[in-house]
């Protein structure tokens, strides 16, 4: 199948290519904060329709595993795309590292996350439409910023803002891997209820898993130095802090033994 069928795509790639794209790309930036702003506005009143607030009223239930699979394999496999049909940018050594975190994380997100889950609630088709939608647009966002239009000065690898951006992404998903792990060991196999969290960064905050996905998309923000960067973490902090508040809240009424000096998702602050 193949190479012709790949040149065709990367043809019409290089064909949308230009500086009409690259504003298009910075609209869709601010598009993305707006979104994210605007969601985080709904969700005080509608908690997100998955897990623990998954609901039939958002169409039918889709079992959690597959549900996840799918939803997240465009942010994997759009910017992969794009770099087999990228040219001298995508090949630069910042871009395919900054572009191998993003590919990284997405490639532990939709094929060995949900494998791991354990008893997890099935999601609702609206909200499955509404991720997928969301990762294929932020796969192309992210992808075609790093494979076509992001340039580095020489050194940039060796610069601050890129070395503490990536021990950014590189502690933050440490810390989101580990909480979900924790998360997950609470139950024994069969069981589908909630206990208290405790361990790792949960003694600060409860949504500790929320928390190391927000320090790992500004650490790549700063890391990469682009408006679509940017755009993607602050979008993640408006939804998942969002997120993060439900369940404290949901914590709060459902254990009468909750820690009560624990944060809601940035430690010691909020
Ligand atoms: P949750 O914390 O709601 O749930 C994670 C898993 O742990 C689920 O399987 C859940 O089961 C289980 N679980 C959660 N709390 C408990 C508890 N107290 N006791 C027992 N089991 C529990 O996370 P999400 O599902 O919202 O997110 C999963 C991952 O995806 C996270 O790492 C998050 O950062 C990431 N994500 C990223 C987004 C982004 O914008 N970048 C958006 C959304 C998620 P159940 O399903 O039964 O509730």
């Amino acid at each position: 199948m193949g190479s012709a069928g790949d040149a065709g795509v990367c043809a019409l790639w290089r064909w949308a290519e230009g500086p009409e794209e690259r504003r298009l790309l910075e609209l869709f930036s601010y598009g993305l904060m707006a979104l994210g702003a605007v969601s985080s506005l709904l969700l005080r009143f509608i908690p997100m329709p998955y897990g623990r607030y998954s609901s039939r009223r958002f169409g039918w239930l889709l079992p959690a595993r597959p549900a996840w699979v799918v939803q997240e394999l465009p942010s994997l496999l759009v910017p992969l795309g794009l770099a087999v049909c990228g040219g001298a940018v995508a090949a630069a050594r910042p871009n395919r590292v900054l572009l191998g975190c993003f590919l990284l994380h997405y490639a532990h997100r939709a094929l060995i996350f949900p494998l791991l889950i354990r008893e997890g609630k099935p999601t609702p088709f609206f909200t499955f439409v509404l991720a997928l939608l969301f990762c294929a647009f932020n796969g192309y966002l992210q992808g075609r910023s790093l494979t076509t239009y992001a340039t580095y000065p020489a050194g940039w690898l060796g610069g601050s803002r890129f070395i503490t951006g990536f021990l950014g992404w590189l502690i933050g998903m440490a810390i989101n891997i580990h909480s979900d792990h924790i998360l997950r060991n609470l139950r024994k196999p069969g069981e589908t209820g909630y206990k208290i969290p405790r361990g790792g960064m949960f003694e600060y905050v409860s949504g500790a898993n929320f928390f190391g996905e927000i320090l790992e998309w500004f650490g790549f923000a700063l890391a990469c130095c682009t408006i679509e960067s940017f755009a993607f973490a602050l979008c993640t902090l408006f939804i998942l802090s969002s997120r993060a508040r439900q369940h404290h809240k949901w914590y709060l009424e459902k254990f009468e033994d909750y820690p009560k000096d624990r944060k809601i998702v940035i430690p010691f602050l909020y």
